[in-house]
């Protein structure tokens, strides 16, 4: 039996594939590396496990997702193994290519920016992950997350809730009630997931809520956003003028709050902040004069106190 003084590639590849099972995923990219340089090779499994390892942590970032991509490209063989995970290489492409387009959007909507172009293109997401993946489970999840549940139908489900959620809050600003629509949609979408959609439901009602404002009388949908509780001191007799029921109400029914719209909620606001202001440049300056006067006295206590040594000294 030869003795073999150096390893190979595949000597380094099987070496690299056990510490991946381990869970010692530094070390076996500092081997798989090794494997790459030894056999020269971008194209073999290695390259596309060390892609794999990079992408640790990283999982919201979509330039990890172009590294694998890449990586997978390039790779000859039809499969290989991550650890215990045995990956179809052209069904990680798949799921890669999506996930790479999932993220960046993701990040998008969290941006808040064309949100209606985003909510498009997540319609348009979950439809191919419900095509091309469909009931199979997503390898990536299994692979970082241990996690087998996630089907390209799951993510078809969360995807056009999101992309629904998103036009909500397109529309909120102008027209609550079709937001109220939409996130009742998208609450739809999270239940079929198996979530309990009490986000999108708050909102449904938020959106969907009606008053008349105490101050104004006049009537504004879409609580939260175009108008506010307000904590008040209603008394019996006001409490008797009131409602607090239907879309003409404007206090709570314990009379505890009065419903104001945004425009005199936001206009007492700023007037208590000047008042705020005005109080915190008073008190500020009082206390700028209280510091001189007694730095004023304690000058003179100084000088008093020298002119007693010195008598005493003489
Ligand atoms: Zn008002």
């Amino acid at each position: 039996m030869a003795f073999k003084l150096f390893k190979n590639g595949d000597d380094l590849y099987s070496e690299g594939n056990e510490l991946i099972k381990r869970g010692e995923f530094s070390k076996a990219r500092g081997v798989l590396q090794k494997s790459i340089n030894k056999e020269g090779g971008v194209n073999d499994v290695a390259a596309a496990q060390v892609a794999l390892i990079d992408m640790m942590g990283k999982l919201d970032k979509p330039d990890c997702y172009s590294g694998l991509i890449a990586a997978l490209k390039n790779l000859k063989s039809d499969d290989f193994d991550f650890g215990l995970t045995h990956v179809d290489r052209d069904r990680l492409l798949v799921e890669a290519e999506l996930t790479f387009r999932k993220v960046s959007l993701m990040i998008q909507r969290a941006q808040k920016k064309d949100l209606e172009a985003v909510s498009k293109n997540l319609e348009v997401l979950a439809q191919e992950f419900q095509e091309k993946i469909g009931s199979d489970h997503l390898i990536i999840q299994e692979i970082f997350n241990n996690d087998t549940t996630v089907t390209g139908t799951s993510e078809f489900f969360n995807l056009m809730a999101v992309s629904f959620e998103a036009l909500s809050d397109s529309v909120v600003w102008e027209n609550p009630s079709k937001a109220a629509e939409y996130e009742q949609i998208a609450m739809g979408y999270r239940k079929q997931n198996g979530q309990s959609g009490s986000a999108n439901e708050a909102r449904f009602k938020a959106y969907n809520n009606t008053c008349k404002c105490w101050l104004c009388g006049r009537l504004a949908s879409g609580e939260g956003i175009h108008f506010y509780s307000a904590p008040a001191d209603i008394s019996p007799a006001l409490a008797l003028e009131s409602s607090c029921e239907g879309t003409s109400k404007n206090r709570d029914e314990e009379s505890k709050h009065i419903y104001i719209c945004r425009a005199c909620y936001s206009a007492v606001s700023k007037r208590a902040d000047e008042i705020a202001y005005g109080y915190h440049q008073k008190a500020m300056s009082e206390m700028r004069a209280m510091e001189a006067r007694l730095q004023a006295e304690i000058s003179s206590l100084q000088r008093e106190i020298s002119t007693l040594r010195m008598m005493r000294s003489n």
